[in-house]
């Protein structure tokens, strides 16, 4: 079964321009399983992506890993009590598997 979807025309809630809404977007929402339609143009979508990174890059605080000892930044107030890691050490440490449960004696 196949679902035929066409452009459909829509204003931006944002900017007031008028945007298409493509088939292929569509579907894609559809596959999402999102019900609404995009209140936004692509341009204003961008934008907000990009004001959203900004305010990320904003609260990015330097530090040392504590692992390789390169600096690094992480998006949160880093705590002197605990260890902090570059995005390289975090993610090996993170796809690292647990450690072994101590087996009873
Ligand atoms: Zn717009
Ligand atoms: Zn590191």
């Amino acid at each position: 079964m196949t679902m035929a979807f066409a452009d459909k025309s829509l204003t931006c809630r944002e900017c007031g321009n008028a945007f298409v809404w493509t088939a292929g977007e569509q579907e894609f929402y559809q596959q999402k399983g999102l019900l609404h339609e995009p209140q936004r143009c692509p341009d204003c979508r961008k934008k907000a992506k990009a004001e959203r990174a900004a305010a990320r890059a904003a609260n990015m605080h330097d530090v040392i890993c504590s692992n390789c000892g390169k600096p690094a930044q992480v998006p949160f107030e880093p705590r002197t009590d605990r260890p902090v890691y570059c995005s390289e050490c975090f993610e090996a440490r993170r796809s690292a598997p647990p450690p072994a449960p101590a087996s009873p004696a």
